[in-house]
């Protein structure tokens, strides 16, 4: 038995799949309508405005093809959800279209477990999506709310704002070198890199106390640099950075500095924020973090003195994305 969709051969099990694994229980009141009927219908709340992002994964090029289905399943919607804490967004919806070579029940089932075990902690729906066949390649669709006229914006900084990261940078560039056989760690090292590749921490739980208090804020998904350059450029400053005070976890600190600093400069798959504040602000939103359960650190300032980036560490080689410059 089958169907026709479009020019794409569909077997009828195909539909068992979405019923048995995208179909979920226990919609949130907001979905009147969600998977099963030809779109969603939704109920947005009152004084809020609706976020949206969308993210595509190839296995081969967003992630190694032998990435366990549990990960992808969790890392497609966890890039995502980190775009929505990088605007200072709630969680509301996702829809996830997914194109896959072969219709294997043991695989779906645990790519839908990680995605799942992921929604349900940060209060997600599925509410649709699209099942095709070709390629492995998953398409995540997130949607959000902010109150009218808020968001965190990379075009907010303002001159003399602390830049500041939460969590610790370069690990999951480290745990792509290892799976990749460029790297060798102790195995416990190993092991804790690559499952910051696999299960990035997407810091939504950050977004009301930064929603309160940053001015600037986005994810770090292609390495520090490249990142806080979209910050500088749409806010029209300059800034410094300190290498010094970047954090580095425990597996890092082992790796001799110039490797690590490479990793957390020009690395990615972070999915740590980026933001800036006012300086008077700090404490209090690094204490709030840490109830939180996350560490924020400062690493630089805004200045619009300062002609584009200054990284206060002299580099043996010059790689793109950043100036370099010896100490000053
Ligand atoms: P349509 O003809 O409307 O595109 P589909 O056969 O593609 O219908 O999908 C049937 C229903 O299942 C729709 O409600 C669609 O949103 C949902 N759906 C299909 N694939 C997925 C998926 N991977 N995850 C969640 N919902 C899905
Ligand atoms: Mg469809």
């Amino acid at each position: 038995m089958g169907c026709w969709r479009g020019n794409v051969r569909i077997p009828m099990s195909e539909f068992d799949l979405i019923r048995d694994y995208f179909h979920w229980q226990g919609a949130p009141d907001s979905v009147r309508i969600g998977v099963g009927d030809d779109a969603a219908i939704l109920r947005l709340p009152p004084k809020r405005e609706l976020v949206i992002s969308v993210d595509t994964f190839n296995a081969g090029i967003h992630f190694p093809p032998e990435t366990p289905p549990h990960a992808i399943g969790y890392k497609a919607l966890a890039v995502n959800l980190s775009d929505l804490a990088a605007m200072g967004a709630e969680p509301a919806w996702f829809t996830l279209a997914i194109s896959m070579p072969e219709a294997n029940r043991e695989w779906i089932s645990e790519f839908a477990r990680g995605m799942r075990e992921l929604a349900q902690q940060h209060g997600i729906f599925l509410i649709g999506g699209d099942t095709t066949r070709g390629a492995l390649s998953i398409t995540v669709q997130v949607m959000g709310f902010v109150p009218t006229g808020g968001g965190l914006l990379r075009s907010a900084a303002q001159d003399g704002d602390l830049i500041c990261v939460s969590g610790t940078l370069g690990d999951a560039a480290a745990g792509l070198a290892v799976v990749q056989q460029r790297l060798q760690m102790p195995v416990e090292a190993a092991e804790y890199c690559v499952r910051r590749l696999n299960y990035p921490t997407p810091r939504n739980v950050l977004a009301g106390v930064l929603g309160e208090y940053a001015h600037a804020c986005m994810d770090i998904s292609d390495g520090l640099l490249g990142d806080l350059g979209h910050i500088l450029k749409a806010s029209g400053l300059g800034a410094r950075l300190d290498h010094a005070c970047l954090p580095f976890s425990p597996a890092l600190l082992q790796l001799p500095e110039e490797q690590r600093l490479g990793f957390a400069l020009t690395g990615g798959d972070d999915y740590e924020l980026l933001f800036t504040l006012p300086a008077e602000a700090f404490g209090q939103v690094q204490q709030a973090a840490g109830e939180l359960g996350v560490k924020i650190t400062a690493i630089g300032k805004m200045d619009k003195n300062q002609q584009g980036l200054l990284v206060n560490y002299a580099f043996s080689d010059k790689r793109r994305g950043y100036d370099h410059f010896s100490s000053n």
